[in-house]
């Protein structure tokens, strides 16, 4: 029989992408239980689906910030089986913390991170049962190393890392699988939508000097990262899609290998003196900052040193 795949946050970029490339599955190995929070916006998805909509793929409404929502979906799945949990539905989160309300901090945690408790106690004790399953979680490069205003965005993903790798272990005993997949920039509506919340930002409150960092250092640099080296979200799922149908899936992997010196840093200084002083040197000493950034995430993991 075929495997009942679930897939949070699918009406754009990756969890919709990561949709249509398992319901077109060559060898038709997947059920696709596509989850929107807005069925309105379904379009992109139907378009992306093809011939496998209504087939290998089903379009259900489900907001990872409500329990009632995510107990209907799976509730109305046939002996509620969940296989496979894609959870991907994800927001980001930029600036300096002073121009953040608690509030809205406190919303990042709510999709990021509670979204994913929630559907996890909601799959896990019926894949327990069954000893079987496999949960995938997007994560993010920020789920390994922190980036300047990044802070909250950054610790909701190392929220993720944390649970998913104190997981693991209990769920191995019951023959499941957990992969944290972790991305770098991928161009998607997500990357637009931040610097569409950046340019409303209020940074009066704020100071002058951080305010203008984060204006006209960290976003035209920011901005130049995900032009120069943003992977596209067929290239996450095409990956993603890999790591389901591998027999023995990584409990990490990092889908754009110009980041792995970031991530390779701390492991390299558990002091965390080498990746806070690279990241300082890298943004406040440089004459030439995205020169070096892009130099920097282009090096070879042994080059690094030679930075310092
Ligand atoms: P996206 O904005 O295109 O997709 C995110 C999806 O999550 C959207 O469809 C959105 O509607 C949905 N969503 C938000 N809140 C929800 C809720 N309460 N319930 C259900 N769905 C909800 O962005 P994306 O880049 O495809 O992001 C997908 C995942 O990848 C996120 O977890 C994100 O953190 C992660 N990620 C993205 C990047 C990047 O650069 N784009 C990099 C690393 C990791």
């Amino acid at each position: 029989g075929s495997r009942r795949v679930l897939v949070t946050g699918c009406s754009s970029g990756i969890g919709l992408s990561v949709a249509a490339r398992l319901a077109k599955d060559e060898l038709g190995r997947f059920k696709v239980v596509a989850t929107m929070r807005d069925l309105e916006k379904r379009g992109a998805l139907e378009k992306a689906a093809g011939d496998a909509l209504n087939q290998t793929l089903e379009i259900k409404e489900l907001d990872v910030c409500s329990e009632a929502s995510i107990k209907e979906c799976v509730n109305s799945l046939p002996d509620r089986r969940v296989d496979v949990l894609v959870n991907n539905a994800g927001v980001g989160m930029i600036g300096p913390l002073e121009c953040q309300s608690t509030a809205a901090v406190k919303e990042i945690f709510d999709t990021n991170f509670f979204g994913l408790v929630r559907l996890v106690k909601e799959v896990l004790p019926d894949m327990k049962r069954r000893q079987s399953g496999h949960i995938v979680v997007m994560s993010s490069v920020m789920g390994i190393q922190g980036l300047l205003f990044n802070d909250v965005y950054s610790a909701s993903k190392f929220a993720v890392e944390g649970f998913c790798e104190s997981l693991a272990v209990q769920a191995m005993k019951f023959n499941i699988k957990t992969t944290l997949v972790e991305p770098g920039p991928v161009v998607t509506e997500f990357e637009r939508k931040l610097y569409e919340l950046a340019e409303t930002m209020d940074l009066s409150k704020t100071d002058e000097e951080t305010a203008k960092i984060f204006r006209e250092m960290y976003l035209p640099y920011s901005k130049k990262i995900f032009t120069s080296l943003g992977q596209s979200p067929e290239e996450v799922s095409e990956q993603t899609f890999k790591l389901i149908t591998t027999k023995d899936p990584p409990l990490r992997h990092q889908t754009n290998r110009l980041y792995t010196p970031m991530t390779a840093l701390k492991h390299a200084d558990p002091t965390g003196r080498l990746p806070l002083d690279t990241f300082y040197k890298m943004v406040f000493k440089h004459d030439r900052v995205f020169n070096a950034t892009y130099l920097f995430v282009r090096l070879p993991y042994w080059k690094i040193t030679e930075l310092m």
